[in-house]
């Protein structure tokens, strides 16, 4: 089959490799319909994220037909479309059974160096580094899905593959920031960066109840679509964001402050593999200028969700401010199994159309190029989906 593989920095190739087969009797093999390039997958093709090999295939969000089942899976059979959440879970361990999916005890066979970097380690992920388990992406024309009957969402017939397709990842990821802010009936969100995730967030925030959101980012098109959701928005460049913040809420500052930006690509992260994890652990990974500006402009009591992604140890975090304002702090990989069926749910019933968010459409042949336009946010690049 064909897939995308990374070698290097900058460097990524769409190359024939063997198709993936079923391994374990809970595994499904899909026939991948719509897949994409999602920040995160910049972040590996910086070459920031250490673990990586050359060869490994990317990709996280990705749907398609089933082909192949293995024999313990019951839920799920072959001609059938589903979705696949970025994060793997077995379903069964203490984690799952808490609905804290992306934190799977049983999904990262390496597992031990995660632990070294964060205590314990997370689940695995699809289409990252080895840290996360090295699953194989699907960036590619099929994959195979461990606990599939866990992962695997089915879709009905009349949906299209642009209106669910980011149910694996960015639109739950959106969604369950909205909803660590806590979010009452009148409350002004303010949200940090409106790519893709940052966009879901807003649109959700105003699901759950929000009144006002208030998105800050630069780059002029995404706050259009910022505005097209109904979002006031902040040019990070030109406005002393604390003060515009504190003058839009008369003086109190936003209820919550999400920050989707995360150490950003530009964020000196962990370089090494992972013999050197351990001397990084005295480094500064990240450059955590949102977030800092999220407590500082957070109101007193009010709720600061991250659903950006953060690698390591943050310099200068202002934590004093976070417990003399008595601020929450809610983090984390999306739990994405949660979502899946409620968000299914609100696109049935028309509540969102998240194809929205779609600027490129690209073969996945031209992915290396695709790559290189979503960067360097060429041609109002915001999301590119994939056809394999
Ligand atoms: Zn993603
Ligand atoms: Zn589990």
């Amino acid at each position: 089959m064909k897939a995308l593989c990374w070698y290097g920095k900058n460097d990524v190739r769409v190359e024939n490799v063997p198709d993936p087969k079923l391994i374990n009797p809970s595994d499904a093999v899909i026939k991948i319909t719509t897949t994409c390039i999602c920040g995160s997958d910049l972040h590996l093709y910086d070459g920031y994220i250490p673990t990586m090999e050359q060869g490994d295939i990317l990709g996280h969000e990705f749907m398609g037909e089933v082909v192949e089942t293995g024999s313990a899976v019951k839920n799920i059979k072959k001609g059938d479309r589903v979705v696949v959440p970025f994060t793997i879970a077995c379903g069964n361990c203490f984690f799952c059974k808490k609905q804290l999916w992306s934190l799977c005890d049983n999904t990262n066979p390496n597992a031990w160096m995660a632990e070294k970097l964060y205590g314990y380690s997370p689940s695995g992920l699809f289409g990252f580094s080895h840290m996360l388990g090295g699953y194989a992406g699907g960036q590619a024309e099929y994959a195979r899905v461990p606990f599939a009957d866990v992962g695997c969402l089915k879709i009905p017939d009349e949906l299209p593959d642009e209106k669910v397709v980011f149910l694996t990842d960015i639109f739950p990821t959106g969604y369950m920031a909205a909803e660590n802010c806590n979010i009452e009936k009148g409350d002004t969100v303010a949200i940090w960066g409106c790519g893709p995730v940052g966009q879901f967030a807003i649109r959700s925030a105003f699901l759950l109840g929000a009144e006002r959101v208030i998105a800050i980012d630069e780059v002029p098109e995404r706050m259009r679509m910022a505005e097209a959701g109904g979002a006031e928005t902040l040019n990070f460049d030109d406005e002393d964001i604390f003060d515009k913040l504190k003058d839009m809420t008369g003086g109190r500052g936003p209820d919550s402050c999400l920050d989707a930006v995360g150490h950003e690509a530009h964020g000196k992260t962990v370089d090494a593999i992972v013999d050197r994890v351990k001397a990084a652990l005295y480094l500064a990974t990240d450059r955590p200028h949102a977030l800092r500006q999220a407590i500082h402009a957070c109101r007193k009591g009010g709720t600061v969700s991250v659903p950006g992604v953060y690698g390591g140890l943050l310099d200068k975090f202002p934590f004093g401010a976070a417990m003399n304002k008595g601020l929450t702090i809610k983090a984390g990989q999306t739990h994405v199994q949660k979502y899946l069926r409620p968000l299914l749910e609100r696109i049935q019933k028309n509540e969102i159309d998240p194809s929205f968010v779609i600027t490129h459409r690209v073969n996945l042949a031209d992915a290396p190029a695709a790559y290189e336009t979503f960067k360097h946010k060429q041609d109002n690049c915001i999301k590119v989906v994939l056809k394999p």
